[in-house]
């Protein structure tokens, strides 16, 4: 099923109701999810993602803007109508029903006949292979199983839409994993839509076909993993995509007649021809940046045209040495992979080294607003004032609503808003279909 959101806009009111200061959750929101897609909408704590997930749910009301499933106006639909399945992070298992009778309990409800309750509980079944797991009780689940029987109770209902709000962060790192791979495998069985909530940035990269970035009830930019990846719209997303995170600099552009330049700490390099095809395009002048350069590609090197450094820490990781660098006045992080017969690159603390990277691996962000130069400004995107930290998982999560006895979601719990957000400009998406 094709969801459709349409300028959608949450607000909710403030704490102060006396100076009406209210929260602005999801700004203005229009996207297409094509039928069978799965989407992730990734961001930081409180950037709007779950408000969004509730919106298309139903189990929260939008201030203004419409919602579509297919041709089909559900903007004012009630959850239980909307064809959806939903699966939160607590997985809330009835604890005195076997694992068969949690998943069947909403289709009795609904009073299905016994036989096509038992056909659809045995093929969820199958396909979450839990099938030998039927007649035992949750306390009897590891984590992982469980979250598999919360999926099979949304499957049996065979929704159009499937919305997962952080589904694995319950887990831990070795269940996650595994579960990200199931899921994986889920949409190859059940061909539906799915929208998937979460704020863990290798979740949203390996499952979602395209993500979306939040920040502030912003949408900051729609992509494929790479293009998020390796076209960051501004620094917030180039931030906030990436570990460790992309190095930024405070460096400058030079426009010559063969091409653009950066100049940092004394090095100066030749940007790609695709980078100084799509500068020139914007007509983008020489200019104090931000540039951003990602860990990964920066390169020791022992020519002269470098960047100085010296050594602070040397992180071994196994199949790769991160090394922390003092450079231009800032600590650095430069990746060095190891190869098989590598014991150790390490370098002492103090050493002195140099660094350097290719043209076709810098990124230039404008030095006030962030925006990534490389973008025409029709295309362009909001300015990202800071660069995140990775948000810490679990960080400042309240339970999820607790499906009720009829298997439908309750509406979200009601958050005392904090102070409200200032705003940033509206978004284009230079990637989108
Ligand atoms: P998290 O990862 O922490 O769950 P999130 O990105 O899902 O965060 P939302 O839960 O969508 O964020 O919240 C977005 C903003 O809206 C936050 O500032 C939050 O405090 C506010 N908010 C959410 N629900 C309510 C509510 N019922 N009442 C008031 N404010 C709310």
């Amino acid at each position: 099923m094709e969801v459709k959101l349409q300028n959608l806009t949450k607000k909710f009111p403030g704490r102060d109701r006396k100076k009406r200061l209210e929260v602005v959750a999801v700004n203005d929101f229009t996207f297409e999810i094509p039928d069978g897609r799965l989407i992730g909408l990734l961001g930081p704590s409180g950037c709007g993602k779950s408000t969004t997930l509730n919106l298309i749910s139903g189990l929260v009301k939008p201030t203004s803007g419409r919602i579509f499933f297919g041709d089909d106006d559900v903007t004012d639909l009630p959850p239980e109508h909307r064809g959806i399945g939903l699966v939160f992070q607590n997985y809330a298992l009835y604890p005195h029903m076997t694992v068969y009778e949690n998943i069947a309990y909403g289709l009795k409800l609904r009073k299905f006949p016994k036989r096509v309750i038992d056909q659809k509980v045995r093929e969820a079944a199958e396909i979450l292979d839990i099938t030998e797991l039927l007649k035992r009780k949750p306390k009897a689940l590891s984590g992982g199983q469980r979250q598999r029987v919360a999926i099979g109770r949304a499957i049996v209902r065979e929704p159009q839409v499937f919305l997962m709000d952080e589904p694995l962060s319950n887990l831990d790192a070795k269940l996650r994993n595994q579960m990200r791979s199931e899921i994986i495998k889920l949409r190859q069985k059940v061909n539906t839509t799915f929208i998937y909530v979460t704020h863990d940035q290798t979740e949203a990269m390996t499952l979602g076909d395209r993500i979306v970035i939040m920040k502030e009830g912003f949408v900051q930019q729609v992509g494929t993993p790479q293009e998020v990846f390796h076209h960051p719209a501004n620094l917030f997303v180039a931030g906030f995509i990436g570990t460790p995170q992309m190095n930024i600099f405070d460096a400058q552009l030079l426009r010559e007649e063969n091409g653009y330049y950066v100049e940092l700490g004394g090095a100066r390099v030749r940007l790609s021809g695709e980078k100084s095809a799509r500068l020139a395009a914007g007509d983008v002048a020489s200019q104090p940046i931000k540039l951003g350069l990602r860990p990964e590609h920066l390169m020791l090197t022992e020519e002269d045209n470098a960047i100085f450094a010296s050594v602070d820490v040397s992180e071994m990781m196994g199949s790769a040495v991160h090394i922390h660098v003092n450079a231009c006045g800032q600590d650095v992080v430069i990746v060095v992979p190891l190869g098989e017969e590598e014991e150790d690159s390490s370098l002492p603390m103090g050493q002195p080294v140099r660094f350097t990277f290719r043209g076709s691996a810098a990124h230039v962000f404008d030095a006030e607003s962030g925006r990534n130069l490389e973008y025409r400004l029709e295309e362009s995107l909001p300015p990202a004032e800071d660069t995140p930290s990775p948000a810490e998982p679990g960080a400042e999560e309240e339970p999820p609503p607790a499906e009720p006895a009829s298997g439908e979601a309750e509406p979200a719990k009601p958050e005392e808003s904090p102070e409200p957000i200032e705003p940033v400009t509206a978004l284009g998406d230079p990637f989108t279909e």
